[in-house]
Parts: structure tokens; C-alpha cells; sequence
């Protein structure tokens, strides 16, 4: 499955369970909280860390097609974008990117 795939079926399965579909801040609330049970899994070292990185993108999925993102796109183009980029580092070891384009 790709990305433009699985936005789609996050999408369809929303509408089928009658999840939200409107609400942004509330969706945007949601996501949160399954990186926070991500989080949690991999700190308590339980083995539903994938499962719940799974809610994490279904959700950002559907966070894509509430906000009319192709995310398979958007994707695609940073990571384009992040390869192009030159990163210095600071005397304390901080990389930084080359002040050649605005903070993204
Ligand atoms: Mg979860």
C-alpha cells in the first residue's frame, strides 16, 4: 500500500465508522495522543509499538485528507527537498542547515 493509498482507506474507513471527519483541532488532539501510546509502548518496551506507529500514520492520514493534503505528494516533495539540503555544524556540534532557503 502506498501513502496516497493508505490516506484513501483512512479516509473511506472514517466515513464507514462515522469517526470524525470535520473536527481539524480535534483530529490534530487525536494524533497527539497516539504518539503518546507510541511513546508509552516503546518506554514500557511493550510490543505494540508498531501497532500503535500504525495509529499514528492512519491518523496523520486522515489529518492529510481533512486538510485537502495530498500527503503521498507532500511526502515525496520533502524528501526531495531534505536530500538537497546542506547542513553545517556549530562549534557545540548542533547541525544547522546552510542559511540558503527559509526554515521549513
Ligand atoms: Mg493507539
Amino acid at each position: 500500500m502506498n501513502i496516497r493509498d493508505g490516506q484513501k482507506f483512512a479516509w473511506d474507513n472514517k466515513l464507514a465508522k462515522g469517526f470524525n471527519t470535520s473536527d481539524v483541532p480535534l483530529e490534530f488532539c487525536l494524533l497527539q495522543g497516539e504518539m503518546a501510546e507510541a511513546f508509552d509502548a516503546w518506554r514500557k518496551d511493550r510490543d505494540t509499538v508498531g501497532e500503535e506507529l500504525a495509529d499514528v500514520a492512519i491518523y496523520l492520514f486522515g489529518l492529510a485528507e481533512m486538510t485537502g493534503t495530498d500527503l503521498q505528494a507532500e511526502i515525496e516533495a520533502k524528501i526531495a527537498k531534505n536530500v538537497g539540503r546542506v547542513y553545517s555544524r556549530l562549534p557545540n556540534g548542533v547541525l544547522v542547515k546552510d542559511p540558503v532557503e527559509p526554515q521549513t
